[in-house]
């Protein structure tokens, strides 16, 4: 039987807006319960609009753990949610992510907006840059991310993307799935070299 990796937090980018469709806020709060389920704490940017709250609402009430960590000059525009089990106030959106990144064992992008690409594509960048080794999935609610996807399978066809770090972002349309697939992607590579990912 393969190993299992070891999750206890995993860090969700996910829009600072509710979406047009109300199957985005479901999805969010399907992934909360999902954390829950499986006693694995939400890191997140700390907000308490949009989708990224729903996803800590869900967590607190079913009496999870949900991290959220917030740059200051964001505090009031994203209006920072204030019953977290943490908030860490970062100096920067580069120490924001960084941190973000630090605390987390795995990387979840829902449908947002484009800080969650920056954020989903920028984790995915240190681990083809073998800074991290960490799992990267996309939640692919209603199809929101089926034009990427297929934009991401021609930059493959293309040469411009190796196959390897393609197949490297998991996708599923549902948490649960996910995060499983997550806990069954076996342990870490040993050199991981993560502090040098941060000073980058
Ligand atoms: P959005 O997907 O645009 O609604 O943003 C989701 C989250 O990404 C919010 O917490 C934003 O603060 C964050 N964000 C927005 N712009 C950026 C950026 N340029 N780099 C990193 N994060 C960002």
């Amino acid at each position: 039987m393969p190993a299992t990796r070891i999750i206890r937090s995993v860090c969700v980018y996910c829009g600072s807006s509710p979406g047009r469709l109300e199957a985005y806020s479901t999805a969010a709060r399907a992934l909360g319960q999902a954390l829950v389920d499986r006693n694995i704490r939400l890191v997140y940017g700390g907000a308490s609009v949009g989708i990224m709250g729903l996803v800590a609402d869900t967590v607190l009430q079913l009496g999870g753990q949900a991290v959220g960590v917030i740059p200051e000059a964001l505090m009031r525009r994203e209006i920072a949610h204030r019953h977290l089990t943490e908030l860490h106030i970062t100096r920067s959106m580069h120490e924001r992510k960084s941190m973000m990144a630090d605390l987390s064992d795995g990387f979840i992008a829902l449908p947002g907006g484009l800080g969650t690409l920056e954020e989903l594509f920028e984790i995915w960048t240190w681990a083809q840059l073998g800074l991290h080794d960490k799992p990267c999935g996309l939640l692919n609610v209603e199809g929101y991310f089926d034009a990427l996807i297929t934009f991401l399978d021609h930059a493959v066809a293309e040469q411009f993307v190796s196959p390897a770090q393609g197949s490297r972002l998991l996708v599923e349309g549902s948490a649960g799935p996910l995060l499983d697939r997550f806990l069954a992607s076996g342990p870490p590579a040993a050199a991981a070299r993560w502090i040098e990912a941060t000073e980058t």
